[in-house]
């Protein structure tokens, strides 16, 4: 995939320079002024930006404190290009956060040297940023990342007053599937379920992660208990559809998930405790498996 780079100066004549020397090395896009520059990032964020220490309105330095200070874009790396080489200046830009410095006039065998070595750097960091997050066999969330947004959105619906529901789903009978197919055979099984629980939760802010083994989280913020039940009725008739055979089964004769939901409404932040809704829909799903399995069983919690 093509980088991208957003070059920001105040002198639309330096930015026409810039744009020449790195022309083919990127995606460009231009911003004469800091916020305008921090609008287009937060529209879509750049791979780097270059940006311009001396500006009216606000400085490079300010423009950098917020790129810094915003979760959403904090990952971004940030080269200074100032008309001032002395150290004083280049150190209060590595301060603000910048990743390193050019001097005007710019030279161009420089700056294509300093843009290159960093954007190389910025392909790896998201490279082991997703490699952390996702589950390799799946591609869903893993256990960690699950658990990071778990909190937050527990935090968000408990400043908003919204309901949150947490799906926990489980194979059936998963031991005797691997026992009889094999265990490519159970590896390509779960690929399938984990399909199946994406399409079940199609809202763009739901999130479905892999726990472990044969087990599935599905995050529902701002989902009431209806909103919730729905979608758990159609997990586990979307892994029915799905017609996997499952001779081993004591339950189907294809492969099935019973499924645990649990919702609440965090009321009181000091008290909010994401930990409590994990129970929960543990327990649901403990009682999913113990009615018969290949069903769903759902619990509304105090918050
Ligand atoms: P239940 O209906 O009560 O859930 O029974 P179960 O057999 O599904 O539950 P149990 O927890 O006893 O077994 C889970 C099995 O999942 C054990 C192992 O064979 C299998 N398993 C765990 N992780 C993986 C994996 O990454 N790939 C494959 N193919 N199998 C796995
Ligand atoms: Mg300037
Ligand atoms: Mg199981
Ligand atoms: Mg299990």
């Amino acid at each position: 995939m093509t980088s991208s780079i957003l070059i920001v100066d105040d002198n639309t004549s330096m930015i026409q320079l810039m744009a020449r020397m790195l022309k083919g090395t990127a995606n460009l896009r231009f911003a004469t002024r800091g916020q305008e520059a921090l609008r287009l990032m937060r529209d879509m964020p750049p791979d780097l930006v270059l940006l311009d220490a001396e500006m009216p309105e606000m400085s490079g330095y300010q423009v950098c404190e917020a790129i810094r200070a915003d979760a959403a874009l904090s990952e971004i790396p940030v080269i200074f290009v100032t008309g001032h080489g002395e150290a004083a200046a280049e150190l209060r830009g590595l301060d603000a956060g910048a990743v390193d410095f050019i001097t005007k006039p710019v030279n161009e065998a420089l700056l294509l040297a300093r843009v290159r070595t960093q954007l190389r750097i910025k392909s790896m960091a998201d490279e082991l940023r997703r490699m952390a997050t996702t589950d390799g066999l799946t591609g869903l969330v893993n256990r960690r990342h699950f658990d990071e947004l778990m909190q937050r959105e527990w935090q968000r619906c408990a400043r908003s007053g919204a309901p949150i529901a947490l799906l926990m789903a489980d194979v059936d009978h998963f031991k005797r599937y691997n026992d009889h197919y094999g265990h490519p055979a159970g590896d390509a099984c779960l690929q399938s379920v984990a399909k199946a629980l994406e399409s079940a939760a199609r809202r763009p802010a739901d999130r479905v992660g892999r726990l472990g083994g044969e087990e599935f989280a599905v995050l529902l913020p701002d989902t009431d208990l209806s909103g919730a039940q729905g979608v758990a009725e159609h997990a586990v008739q979307l892994v029915r559809d799905l017609m996997l055979p499952h001779v081993g089964s004591l339950t189907a004769e294809h492969v099935s998930i019973s499924v645990g939901v649990a919702v609440c409404t965090p009321r009181n932040l000091m008290q909010s405790d994401a930990p409590s809704l994990y129970r929960a829909a543990d327990h649901a799903l403990y009682r999913a498996k113990a009615g018969g399995r290949n069903r769903w069983i759902s619990d509304l919690i105090e918050g």
